[in-house]
């Protein structure tokens, strides 16, 4: 209750500083508010000190490509993305936008068919969701139209989106590993190829086949190293299993923390969850463990790197409202939420990142198409569970 009003006190000061920003005549400028989303490293407005009150500067405000002001409108957005710090985006873009965001928030699958199910006429604006796996599944469903964006093309890397604009990343992920720092000497560490090897035996804690972040590392495994170099890879790893898998990702670092197993695959943004968390339970089961990001030595392709990301519907009645959404989780502002909010990387260059994500240091990413991933995602399950992959 009292955190419902906090949000709706923060909608009150949003819809103040439009309010401000209209009288100012800023939502003229529609082209300088679009030059400023695409600028890279622009100045940012909302840092300047306001000459007359000493207070920060209104928000640079959203406008439709065409310039017309959105406030007043509506945007249906459906979002999988299970991370709570996400209302930040939105009560931001709304006080830039005076576009009021009426979220439904389910599991990806669920959303993908609700959307199909309520057809040409159907309410949904935007849909985002994790993982290009699933991006390219909603893709494969039809429920995307391809949008024609500057913004999201200069500012999105080409294998980070859909080359006829069907969808685009907005932040990356790096799957790694998170090792027991009593017991891994990290100088053993190299690859995911090596996490076969039987010198693992019985330390290896990875979550389920059916969960998608591992859909998608095993069809890249098969870009790298085919069909039967996967196959025969997935089966040395089932063989050095702790356990079954279960649980999520944080559950496999808590795993390694508790002595069941000594490395456990994980997405990066859970272990510094973990680490920043103000529960010591949680933050102690991080400390004990270190990540690692493998596949850096010379020659080797880099760390598997998969992104969240969104796309207009086809059929959605707010089209003008929903590319300023996806043109705004670009903007330098947005890029930013996603390293406070959740510990992400951005797609965009020149984002300063987050203390703690700073601090894991620079790697090298895989390189790959991330369309790969969805290409290759049901031949990744049928090869997962043929090994004994749960
Ligand atoms: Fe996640």
């Amino acid at each position: 209750m009292g955190e419902s009003r906090v949000r709706s006190e923060r909608s009150f000061a949003n819809s103040l500083n439009r309010r401000q920003l209209l009288r100012r005549g800023g939502i003229a400028g529609g082209a300088i508010a679009l030059a400023g989303l695409a600028g890279h490293g622009s100045a940012r407005a909302t840092t300047e000190p306001d000459e007359a009150t000493g207070t920060p500067e209104a928000l640079t405000p959203i406008v439709s490509r065409s310039g017309a002001d959105l406030s007043g409108q509506e945007l249906n957005l459906y979002s999988s993305r299970h991370y709570d710090t996400d209302q930040e985006f939105y009560d931001d873009f709304t006080a830039r936008s005076g576009v009021k965001i009426n979220l439904i928030e389910a599991d990806a699958d669920q959303l993908i068919e609700r959307i199909k199910s309520e057809g040409d006429a159907g309410p949904a604006d935007v849909l985002l969701t994790v993982d290009a796996g699933r991006l390219w599944r909603a893709q494969d469903a039809g429920i995307f139209q391809p949008i024609k964006s500057d913004v999201l093309e200069q500012r999105v890397p080409s294998a980070l989106r859909d080359p006829d604009g069907n969808w685009f990343g907005f932040s990356r992920r790096a799957r790694v590993f998170a090792y027991a720092k009593d017991r891994v000497d990290p100088a053993t560490l190299s690859t995911y190829e090596d996490l076969a090897d039987p010198k693992w035996q019985g330390k290896i804690l990875v979550r389920s086949s059916s969960n998608v972040y591992n859909q998608s590392l095993v069809g890249a495994l098969i870009e790298a190293l085919g069909l039967d170099g996967t196959q025969k890879w997935a089966e040395g790893l089932v063989a050095n299993f702790a356990r079954d898998p279960q649980g999520g990702d944080i559950d496999q670092i808590t795993a390694v923390a508790a002595g069941e197993g000594d490395i456990a695959i994980t997405n990066h943004y859970y272990y510094l969850r973990l680490l920043n968390s103000t529960d010591d339970a949680q933050r102690k089961a991080a400390e004990a463990t270190a990540l690692f990001f493998p596949n850096q030595g010379e020659g080797q392709r880099g760390t598997h790197v998969n992104i969240s990301g969104g796309g207009v519907v086809r059929t959605a009645p707010h089209p003008d409202a929903a590319i300023a959404f996806l043109e705004y989780m670009v903007s330098d502002e947005a890029q930013e939420l996603f390293g406070k909010g959740n510990y992400e990387y951005p797609v965009v260059e020149g984002i300063p990142l987050e203390a703690s994500v700073q601090a894991l240091g620079s790697f090298i990413a895989d390189p790959i198409d991330v369309r790969v991933f969805g290409e290759n995602n049901e031949l990744a399950l049928l090869l997962m569970l043929r090994a004994g992959w749960n």
